[in-house]
């Protein structure tokens, strides 16, 4: 079974960056809300937030249920969808917390010391699992690494690689050479909430739907090993999903076909699945969400936006209001493409968010390179949407 193997591989990731994250110091910090810039030393007691909603089931449930922890919005939405009413699926991180910054808090240790299953996204997205599950001493926690097996975009390839950064945030080409050198570390880690560098590959595959199928595969085959009794169950609600996402998968295809080859602008470089997908490119102001873009991001961005004569900005739940002044002196609007990471409800973490988040940000972005997001009208009414048109759309805000 390759999934007794996979909690190897997330010790393995840990070794690499444990550094990031100490239990001696996440006592009380606790990174909430949308501004990840918040200092670390607030005294935000975990659970002294009314906004930090955490699932209090912890422990194994009285009906004997199969105690499942996830750790990102798209992994909870997908495990849910795949579990069904079959297993007790709760979010590790509180459903408003930007994951870039997450720190671990004691209470996460109980977790997952009392869950069977941990489901991650893989791809060092669940830096602060570090230390976590190495505390929680559960010998009989399986881990489902999503991501397994699914084509990997390098993070030296995207957007923002071979730009200048500042000295504002780790730069993803370092990590090919020398790190002990490497000022932006120190940096980031004295840095209100050490935002998380992302590691060798984009984590952001869920953002794609056919590798989210992949992704909900693996949970199912992991969920199907580690409760044999419920593979019927985990097959039929997988099944379900994966055939939505295809719906969705081949709306997008349509949508954006006309658009091929242009390029965005999104916030943070979360869309390198997507665009592979539809054959779009991208450019990101910056590499996470918490780091400060240089003159140059900004130089670089505004190149691109007139170069593609692009209608908007697309800004980001974690980056609220960055792109207001740079889309006025633009003259462009500011829409928003959410990348799933932060959610604004508990309704986040249900699977149906996934589906209507996406369909939104799609319209955005269509909108966003001067078409219009009418997909209920028949394709050859729609072959003039490439076509640059004067009524420029206002500020979108995907804000419910
Ligand atoms: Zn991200």
């Amino acid at each position: 079974m390759s999934h007794l193997s996979r909690k190897t591989n997330l010790f393995q990731m840990s070794g690499r960056t444990i550094n990031r994250v100490s239990l001696a110091v996440v006592s009380t910090a606790v990174a909430i809300g949308l501004g990840s810039c918040a200092p670390p030393d607030e005294p935000t007691g975990a659970g002294d937030s009314p906004e930090a909603e955490v699932a209090t089931e912890t422990g194994a449930s009285p009906t004997g249920e199969l105690q499942v922890v996830t750790t990102i919005l798209p992994v909870t939405q997908f495990t849910r969808a795949v579990a069904g009413d079959r297993a007790e699926v709760s979010q590790l991180l509180p459903y408003n917390v930007d994951p870039h910054d997450f720190q671990a808090r004691p209470e996460d240790v109980q977790r997952l010391a009392q869950a069977d299953v941990l489901v991650i996204n893989g791809l060092e997205m669940e830096f602060f699992l570090d230390d976590l599950v190495a505390n929680a001493e559960n010998p009989n926690l399986t881990t489902i690494d999503s991501s397994e097996g699914i084509a990997l975009i390098s993070n030296e390839d995207i957007g923002v690689e071979g730009h200048s950064h500042g000295h504002s945030h780790d730069h993803d080409h370092d990590h090919d050479h020398d790190h002990d050198h490497d000022h932006d570390h120190d940096h980031d880690q004295s840095e209100a909430g050490h935002h998380h560098a992302h590691g060798e590959y984009n984590p952001h595959i869920w953002l794609d739907p056919m590798r989210a199928m992949q992704q909900v595969e693996n949970i199912r085959d992991g969920l199907i090993a580690a409760d044999p009794d419920g593979e019927e169950t985990y097959t039929a609600n997988a099944a379900v999903f994966i055939e939505q996402l295809q719906e969705l998968d081949a709306e997008f295809a349509e949508m954006l076909q006309p658009f091929a080859g242009q390029t965005f602008v999104a916030f943070h470089d979360f869309a390198p699945y997507f665009a592979d997908r539809y054959n779009l490119e991208t450019e990101y102001l910056v590499d996470v969400p918490a780091a400060n873009p240089s003159p140059e991001d900004v130089r670089r961005i505004s190149e691109t936006v007139q170069a593609e004569n692009l209608k908007a900005l697309l800004t980001e739940p974690a980056a609220e209001g960055q792109f207001v002044s740079l889309a006025q002196d633009l003259d462009v609007g500011v829409s928003s493409f959410n990348p799933i990471e932060i959610g604004s409800s508990p309704a986040s973490l249900e699977p149906e968010y996934y589906f209507t988040v996406m369909r939104q940000n799609v319209k955005n972005l269509v909108e966003a390179f001067g078409g219009s997001a009418q997909s209920s009208l028949p394709s050859f009414l729609r072959l003039w949407k490439p076509q640059p048109v004067a009524m420029m759309p206002q500020t979108v805000r995907l804000r419910s």
